[in-house]
């Protein structure tokens, strides 16, 4: 197996420090808001990275923190007039609440980081105990010319980064790439009690210093988190606790690219985002989950969508396949010519030798429709036991996607769309093009009260089941 490892450039084969155990760490949300689509593609991407380690058969400890503490949940509180804890509580149950509908297994553990202060302090201390970082006026700051190997992640000369753009001016840093390890607090702000006076520990300390302590001072096998992060905040939290431990933080660093509309990043400071809520209230988990992992995961992704459609159409196939083998599963007698058997296993072969390339699960999928086109040009030749096969392999390589097929067949929409109300939507779509809105209306009140909803999208039409808002299926003009 293959990871792509961002601090020495290339794939590397996966070798954990434990043969039989990984451990992971990916940078979670900081909580003042709901998640968005280019930050659910981070946890979603790590989710299945989690998922196909355990397929191959690892126990693995995943930590993912939760930053509760931070310039931007103290600003929400101030403006709703409530405590920082209420603020963070409330986005922490939320994040809990589309993560799960998101189908994101829970992490081993969520630490957050308030509840490990003492910890952070004690690790500042001990960095400026050793002559790493030193205090001005309550603010505490690393000095990066204490440790030589200070870019190794970023991959380039320090000397070369620009101050001002990605790196906060400040007078009282010694060099201006200096981080911030303790923050003093302002009047009015909240803060903790500690040898510099007032204050909140720097982002980069939560992270290393929760590291640190959760897996016991250990290197760990992997470190995660989205491209963003990998300057400053992972060469940030490399810098502390490699200068303090001599030994690597994390042996594989991966990151992922990010989400993107409209050419520019979804971001919460563009304020060009789609929440994952607002997402899941009208497409399904699986719908988004597909989406997501139809590109690999370092290249960037577009939003838009046309794309969620073409998501939820492509699943639409992989959910008739698998209908079409239940129904051809009922009444099929057992065959002892399994002729098929090794062509069958070796679809999930292909797959694992896709995953297997740095998660590409893009190729993935690929290969699970060449399986389901397959599966459809011999379905009336399949034995029963090759039947149980095709269905089984199908649940099992969907599931390292994370995407629950069996479920979601079996909870189905009730409606099935026949000839006669595919042609009433078509008549719908020529009222609407001879400009006939009147009628166009009322043909869309009378599937209505066959509770079938009709939502136009270019070119189609998306069909949903008015009640449960169960998507049924797509019909294109
Ligand atoms: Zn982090």
């Amino acid at each position: 197996m293959k990871v792509f490892n961002t601090i020495t450039r290339k794939k590397e084969k996966f070798n954990p420090i434990n043969k039989e155990f990984v451990t992971m760490y990916v940078c979670g949300p900081t909580v003042y808001d709901l998640f968005h689509i280019g930050n659910a593609r981070t946890f979603v991407v790590f989710d299945v990275v989690r998922r196909y380690l355990e397929y191959k058969g690892y126990k693995v400890k995943f930590i993912q923190n939760f930053t509760d503490i931070d310039d931007k949940i103290i600003n929400k509180a101030n403006q709703e007039g409530k405590d920082i804890s209420q603020v963070s509580e409330r986005y922490i149950k939320h994040y809990y609440e589309d993560a799960d509908k998101l189908n994101i297994k829970r992490a081993t553990l969520n630490p957050r980081a308030t509840e490990n202060i003492k910890e952070m302090i004690d690790l500042i201390l001990h960095l400026i105990e050793n002559g790493f970082a030193y205090e001005v006026n309550g603010d505490v700051y690393f000095s990066i010319k204490c440790f030589s190997e200070y870019g190794k992640l970023f991959g380039q000369d320090i000397k070369t980064l620009k101050v001002g753009s990605r790196i906060e001016v400040n007078k009282n840093k010694k060099d201006p790439l200096d981080f911030i390890l303790w923050k003093k607090s302002k009047e009015n702000e909240p803060g903790y009690d500690s040898v510099w006076g007032k204050g909140r520990p720097g982002w980069h300390t939560e992270c290393g210093s929760m590291i640190y302590k959760y897996f016991d001072g250990n290197t760990i096998d992997i470190h995660g988190g989205g491209g963003d992060l990998i300057f400053p905040h992972h060469e940030n939290e490399i810098a502390q606790i490699e200068a303090l431990t001599g030994k690597s933080l994390a042996n594989y660093w991966m990151h992922c690219s990010f989400l993107s509309i409209n050419d520019e990043k979804m971001s919460k400071s563009l304020n060009n985002f789609f929440t994952t809520r607002e997402i899941l209230s009208k497409y399904s988990s699986n719908c988004l989950r597909f989406f997501i992992l139809s590109s690999h995961y370092r290249n960037e992704l577009c939003y838009s969508e046309q794309q969620i459609i073409w998501a939820e159409k492509s699943l639409e196939r992989i959910y008739k396949c698998y209908f079409s083998i239940l129904d051809k599963e009922k009444g099929k007698i057992e065959n002892v010519h399994d002729k098929h058997i090794s062509e069958i296993l070796n679809f999930k072969d292909k797959f694992i030798e896709k995953m297997d390339d740095d998660f590409n699960t893009s190729d993935g999928m690929s290969v699970i429709f060449e399986f389901i086109r397959y599966v459809n040009s011999f379905l009336f030749e399949f034995t029963s036991s090759e039947l149980k096969y095709c269905k089984n392999i199908l649940v099992e390589l969907l599931d390292i996607l994370g995407i629950n097929i069996k479920e979601i067949v079996e909870r189905g929409s009730k409606i099935i769309l026949t000839e006669e109300i595919k042609n009433i939507i078509m008549q719908r779509y020529e009222c609407k093009k001879n400009k006939d809105f009147v009628s166009a209306d009322s043909i869309r009140e009378k599937l209505l009260k066959m509770n079938i909803l009709l939502e136009d999208i270019q070119d189609g039409v998306r069909v949903v089941e008015a009640d449960t808002n169960v998507f049924v299926e797509t019909i294109l003009y």
